[in-house]
């Protein structure tokens, strides 16, 4: 049997996850299909419904759902309750909701897989948004020395410390109170989408540092660029979409595909 999968988010035609799907299908030979699925912005939870009563096994969520599906799951992961959001939906054998994000995971794994160390590492995140929040436990537990949040809005920075602030060495902040150098920066505003820079300052970087920009596109992003300029080392999130999908793959499978191949694949696609 065929099982069904799914990935739910409004406008949805530019999603990559059905092609990242089908090669992890293809390469481990699971017996799934994938689709995209544009869910109406007010009724996630009927979509989602529909979906599992025609048979689907589990679903990836992308915006704007994430917060939707973490109100509907019948059951969480730890994880899925710290990041208040859930990208993996999987239909239990009683046919409960079960929900968990990977977002976390994918960024840490593709850090990893290019050998920008987080054990010991200052860090600084900028953005307080769904995906800041996403990945701050994970970080966390990567072993950073300290992990700095910086929004343009102050109070949503220092809420998200607050909340994480039993998880480790962590404090918020506005773009111009950051205090350098750090050995990795993250961007995780969707400033990039419009072209835009947060206001940083020239030393933001420690030799060898690392400059992330979770968005991705066919040419480096503004802030990769700035940050290339300060002699940082620049990497994109696309490494981390395709991590968070095959750690999904994973949990409903039980089979983590290989990502390199795909990554050279889907980078020669932008
Ligand atoms: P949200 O809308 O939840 O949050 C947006 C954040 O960006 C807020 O902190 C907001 O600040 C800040 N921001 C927006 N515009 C500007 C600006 N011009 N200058 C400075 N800060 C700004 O978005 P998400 O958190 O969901 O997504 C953020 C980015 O991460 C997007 O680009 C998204 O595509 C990317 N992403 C990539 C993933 C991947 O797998 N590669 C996975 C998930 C997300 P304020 O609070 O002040 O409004």
């Amino acid at each position: 049997m065929t099982d069904r999968y799914a990935v739910f988010g409004n406008p949805i035609g530019h999603s990559r996850s059905p092609t990242i799907h089908a090669a992890f299908a293809e390469q481990t030979g699971e017996a799934m299909r994938y689709a995209a699925i544009e869910a109406p912005k007010a009724d996630f939870a009927g979509a989602w419904r529909r979906f599992v009563a025609e048979g689907g096994s589990g679903a990836n969520v992308t915006v704007p759902f994430k917060e939707a599906a973490f109100e509907l799951a019948d059951t969480l992961t730890a994880r899925a309750r710290l990041a208040g959001a859930v990208n993996t939906l999987s239909v239990d054998a009683d046919g409960a909701t079960h929900g968990d994000t990977t977002d976390g995971v994918g960024l840490v794994r593709d850090l990893a897989f290019h050998a920008a160390p987080l054990d010991g590492a200052r860090v600084l995140l900028l953005g307080a948004g769904g995906a800041s929040r996403g990945v701050i436990e994970p970080l966390l537990a990567a072993n950073v020395t300290s992990l700095t949040i910086a929004n343009r809005t102050v109070a949503k920075a220092r809420a998200l410390a607050e909340l994480f602030a039993e998880c480790g060495e962590i404090d918020g902040c506005g773009f111009e109170d950051v205090t350098g150098p750090f050995d990795v920066v993250i961007n995780a505003t969707s400033a990039s989408l419009a072209g835009d820079l947060p206001p940083l300052p020239d030393d933001l970087f420690l030799d060898g540092g690392v400059a992330y920009d979770m968005m991705y596109a066919a040419e480096p992003t503004v802030f990769l660029r700035w940050a290339g300029d300060r002699g940082a080392r620049t990497l994109d999130g696309l490494g981390m979409l395709i991590e968070q999908a095959a750690a999904s793959f994973a949990l409903w499978r039980g089979v983590t595909p290989e990502t390199r191949a795909l990554r050279e694949q889907l980078r020669r696609a932008l």
